[in-house]
């Protein structure tokens, strides 16, 4: 039986299992096959905090890892493939293992969507980014592309603008899913011009992008598209799976949460991504998941109070 339960390993789920570790509560962090988030498929990363001259986003994540061991958290590489949050104990399964615990923390984030072509991920971080806010400032005086035809491809294409001597946005249909806010404010950008009906085929390059192949979805006719960079804009899914009927999830699948730290279920707590539609930042992570850790901190408090009295669980749950 234990105290603490981390799903997940991004900043979110390591910073909680920091301060849960230093608040003696010795979390077990279910980190997944695929430890460490998003970070790790990101190359430099230089808007986090504390680090001047900018650091590797697999490097800043087994920073992450080592502090939280360094207080006693227990971080296994294993998935969680189910959940019962019906139940106190909350059980929590890894394959045919279940553990039971108290509190349990979801910080299983988002992964961005992938237009799954060749040479992408050969390309990653090499010129093909899923974030504008991580790599767009290695892209100065570039031709940069954006794909999709959303807000968030909007609001990257305005914010590359900064860099890039040109940005051209991608979209395989003739009209935009953009809010109109957002779709005029681009379109109307001296730096920024749009292709329609078209998709992105391929990404080419040895070392770093060189060229996409595009492929106009009308004619079918395949064209040679120079470009330093491409920044795929086409959406996000949470990591919420397992969640589904067990806890508050909205249309898209992200955690419902009043206040970005409780969940519909006393006891749960979310942290990361996997709620934050909005900002989707490594230090906006971290920050939801000190959060949730010193509310679970808090709510294991009231449940010792609680058992102490006779109670099982704490007060007005
Ligand atoms: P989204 O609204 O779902 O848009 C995804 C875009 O990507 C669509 O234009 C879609 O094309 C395109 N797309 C999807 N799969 C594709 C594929 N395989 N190949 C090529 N294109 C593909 O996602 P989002 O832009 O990330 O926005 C998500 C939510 O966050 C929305 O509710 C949005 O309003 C909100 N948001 C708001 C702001 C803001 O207000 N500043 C900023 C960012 C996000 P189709 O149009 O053809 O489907």
């Amino acid at each position: 039986m234990e105290r603490l339960i981390i799903i997940g390993s991004g900043p979110a789920g390591l910073t909680a299992a920091i301060y849960a570790a230093r608040a003696n509560l010795e979390p077990v962090v279910f980190a997944g096959y695929q430890y460490g988030g998003q970070l790790m498929f990101t190359t430099e990363v230089e808007n986090y905090p504390g680090f001047p001259n900018g650091i590797l986003g697999p490097e800043l994540m087994e920073s992450f890892r080592a502090q939280a061991e360094r207080f006693g958290a227990k971080i296994e590489n294993v998935d969680v493939t189910k959940v019962d949050f019906t139940q106190r104990p909350f059980s929590v399964w890894t394959g045919d293992d279940r553990l039971e615990a108290d509190t349990v923390i979801v910080a299983t984030g988002a992964s961005a969507r992938w237009l799954g072509i060749p040479g992408e991920e050969h390309l990653r971080g090499r010129g093909v980014s899923t974030c504008a806010t991580c790599d767009g400032a290695f892209f100065k005086e570039r031709h940069i592309v954006v794909v999709g035809g959303g807000d968030s491809a909007m609001e990257e294409a305005l914010f590359l603008t900064r860099f890039g001597s040109k940005v051209t946005v991608i979209h395989r249909r003739e009209t935009l899913r953009a809010s109109k806010i957002m779709a005029d404010r681009a379109m109307s950008h001296p730096k920024i011009d749009f292709i329609w009906n078209t998709a992105v085929a391929e990404a080419k390059g040895e070392f770093q992008l060189e060229s996409l192949v595009l492929e106009n979805l009308i004619t079918g006719e395949r064209t040679n598209f120079a470009a330093d960079a491409l920044f795929i804009a086409i959406g996000h899914d949470p990591n919420t799976a397992i969640f589904q009927g067990q806890l508050d999830l909205d249309e898209m699948g992200y955690v419902k949460s009043t206040d970005g730290v409780r969940t519909n279920v006393p006891g749960v707590f979310v942290a990361g991504d996997v709620y934050d539609i909005r900002y989707k930042q490594a230090i906006t992570a971290a920050g939801l998941g000190c959060r949730a850790s010193l509310e679970a901190e808090r709510y294991l408090e009231e449940l010792d109070a609680e058992r102490a009295a006779g109670g099982l669980t704490p007060a007005g749950v």
